[in-house]
C-alpha cells in the first residue's frame, strides 16, 4: 500500500519521496507514505486558509450536519481503519474496534459543540453603551498526533477545532501514518468541504517543525512525548499561537484497604497493560495499603501470568507489540535496571517475541529508578507498600507528571479525600485512571501537559473571544420617589 498526503480534498505526491511503514507484529513493511517537506506543509495549510472562512460560514447547523455525516460514514466503513489500526500500530482488534467506535462518538460529540460558541453580553456603567461578547475560530490548527491511539487521538484533536468553525492541518506520527490518510478520505467522502482536513505525512524534523512555525497556523494541538511537547510548546508560545500540549504520564494507582485485592489487581492488570502499557493514561505506580499489599501482589502476578500473547486478530490476545526496536530497548532497559538496584521481578522481565514485551510486576523498585519516575511505555508495573494513606498520596504526587491517578476503594469518603488531594489533570474512583469520555476535559498538570481537551474544554480552547461595544443612546432615566 502506498499513500499520499490528502490535501485540499485529494491525495497528493503518492509518487513523490516516500518512507517505509512496518508492521510491528512482523517487523516487515506494510506500506509507503509520501515524505512530507515544509513546501508540502505550505500547501496544505495555504489550502485550509482558503477553506477556512468558507467553512466558518456554514450555518452552525449546517457544520452539525457534515460532521454528524461523518461520523455516520466512518461507522459504516470502519474496516477500512481497522485495517491500518492493526497493521501499523500494532493493535489488537479489540483495541482497534474501540478507536474505530470511539471516532463517530467524538465526531458526534463535537458536531453538538458547533450550536455551542456561545458568547456573553456584559454590564456596562455607561447607560448609552452595550458589551457584547463574540467567540469566533482561530482559523488554521496545526493537529501533531502519536503513534500509540492514531485514529482516536487524531480525530479528537480534529473534530473539536472544526465544530468551532477552524480549518486543519494534521501532521500524524510517521510510525502511523496511513491510517490518518485513510480518515481523511473518509471524511472527505462523508462531505467535508475541499480544504477543512488535511493530512501531511512524515517526520517531525522535515515537516512538523514548520508546522509549529507556519505563520497562518493560528493554534497547534500536540499529542505526544513530554521532550516533544516541551520544544513544540515553547516555538509556539514563541509566535504567540494557542497551544495545548496532551504528555505522558507516569500515572499512580492507590489501592486502599478496604478493597478485595482480587478486584483490584484485575483493574489495575488493565489499567497497566492495555496495549502493552503503550497508553499515556496507564497506571504504572501502584502503591498499596500494607495490610492487603501481599495478596493484592500475588493476585497481580496471576493476572499477568494468565495474559494471552499472539496474534492480533485473536479476540483472546491481551496486547500485540511495542511500535519499535527502541521502545524495546527503553522498556527492558527500565526494568533490568532497576532489578540491579534491588526491585524484586515478580513476573516477567523478558522479551516474549519480537517486539512484544512480557507482562512484567516488579516489586518494591528503588523510589529513584526510572521505572518508578520516568514513562515506561511498555507492559510493566511497579508495586509499593505504604502504611496509610496519607503516605499514599504523598508518594502518589511525588513526580513530575500529573495526567490521571486512580484510587481503588469502596469508601467514598477516604477515596475523595485522596482525590482532591491528588495532583492530578484527573482522578477515577473505583476504576484503573485510563478512562475515556468525550466530553471530558482531559489534560494533566505539571510535566504531563497544558490545556484541556475534549467538550467545550476544547472548543473553547480553539476559539477567540472578540467585544464588540455598541454606542445605542441613553435609556429613559431612571425616576426614584
Ligand atoms: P512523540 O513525541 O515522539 O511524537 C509525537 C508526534 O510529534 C509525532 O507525530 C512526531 O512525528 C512529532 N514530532 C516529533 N518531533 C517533532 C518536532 N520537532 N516538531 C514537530 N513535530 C514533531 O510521541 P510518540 O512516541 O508518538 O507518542 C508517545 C507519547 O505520547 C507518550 O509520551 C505518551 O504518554 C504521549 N501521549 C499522551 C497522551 C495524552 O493525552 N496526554 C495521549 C497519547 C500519548
Amino acid at each position: 500500500m502506498r499513500r499520499g498526503h490528502f490535501i485540499n480534498g485529494r491525495e497528493r505526491a503518492r509518487n513523490g519521496e516516500c518512507f517505509e511503514v512496518l508492521n510491528p507484529a512482523t517487523r516487515t513493511v506494510m506500506g509507503q507514505a509520501a515524505r512530507g517537506s515544509d513546501a508540502d506543509i505550505d500547501r496544505a495549510v495555504e489550502s485550509a486558509r482558503q477553506a477556512q472562512p468558507r467553512w466558518w460560514n456554514l450555518s452552525p447547523g449546517e457544520r452539525e450536519r457534515i460532521l454528524l455525516r461523518c461520523a455516520d460514514h466512518l461507522e459504516t466503513h470502519s474496516d477500512s481503519l481497522i485495517e491500518p489500526l492493526l497493521q501499523e500500530s500494532g493493535s489488537t482488534l479489540s483495541k482497534a474496534n474501540f478507536e474505530a467506535g470511539y471516532a463517530p462518538s467524538l465526531l458526534r460529540a463535537a458536531a453538538g459543540e458547533a450550536r455551542r460558541l456561545y458568547g456573553d453580553t456584559l454590564p456596562h456603567d455607561r447607560p448609552d453603551r452595550m458589551s457584547l461578547v463574540l467567540r469566533e475560530p482561530i482559523g488554521v490548527v496545526g493537529v501533531i498526533s502519536p503513534f500509540n491511539a492514531p485514529l482516536a487521538l487524531l480525530i479528537k484533536m480534529v473534530a473539536f477545532p472544526l465544530a468551532a468553525g477552524n480549518t486543519v492541518v494534521a501532521k500524524p506520527s510517521e510510525h502511523t501514518p496511513l491510517v490518518a490518510i485513510q480518515l481523511a478520505e473518509l471524511l472527505h467522502e462523508a462531505g467535508l468541504p475541499e480544504g477543512v482536513f488535511n493530512v501531511v505525512t512524515g517526520f517531525g524534523s522535515d515537516c512538523g517543525e514548520r508546522l509549529v512555525e507556519h505563520p497562518h497556523v493560528g493554534g497547534i494541538a500536540f499529542t505526544g512525548s513530554t521532550a516533544v511537547g516541551s520544544i513544540i510548546g515553547a516555538e509556539a508560545t514563541r509566535r504567540m499561537k494557542r497551544v495545548q500540549l496532551e504528555l505522558g504520564g507516569k500515572n499512580p494507582v492507590i489501592v486502599l484497604s478496604d478493597i478485595d485485592p482480587h478486584e483490584a489487581a484485575a483493574q489495575v492488570a488493565v489499567g497497566a497493560f492495555f496495549h502493552g502499557g503503550q497508553i499515556c493514561m496507564s497506571g504504572s505506580r501502584v502503591i498499596v495499603e500494607s495490610s492487603i499489599f501481599e495478596d493484592f501482589t500475588d493476585a497481580l502476578v496471576a493476572e499477568a501470568e494468565q495474559l494471552q500473547l499472539g496474534g492480533l486478530r485473536d479476540p483472546d490476545t491481551a496486547y500485540g507489540p511495542l511500535i519499535c526496536q527502541d521502545a524495546i530497548n527503553r522498556v527492558d532497559g527500565h526494568v533490568q535496571e532497576a532489578v540491579a538496584e534491588g526491585a524484586v521481578l515478580r513476573t516477567g522481565g523478558f522479551v516474549y517475541d519480537g517486539w512484544t514485551y512480557a507482562p512484567t510486576v516488579l516489586v518494591e523498585p528503588p523510589l529513584h529508578s526510572r521505572v518508578w519516575r520516568e514513562e515506561t511505555f511498555g507492559p510493566v508495573v511497579s508495586v509499593v507498600a505504604v502504611p496509610d494513606i496519607e503516605v499514599a498520596i504523598e508518594l502518589a504526587n511525588d513526580t513530575e507528571y500529573g495526567l490521571s491517578a486512580a484510587v481503588l476503594s469502596h469508601d467514598l469518603i477516604r477515596g475523595m479525600h485522596a482525590a482532591r488531594r491528588l495532583r492530578s489533570g484527573a482522578v477515577h474512583l473505583g476504576m484503573h485512571p485510563f478512562q475515556s469520555n468525550t466530553m471530558a476535559p482531559v489534560g494533566g498538570v505539571g510535566a504531563s501537559g497544558l490545556g484541556r481537551s475534549g467538550g467545550r474544554y476544547s472548543v473553547e480552547h480553539f476559539t477567540e473571544l472578540k467585544w464588540i461595544s455598541l454606542a445605542v443612546g441613553s435609556p429613559p432615566a431612571a425616576e426614584f420617589e
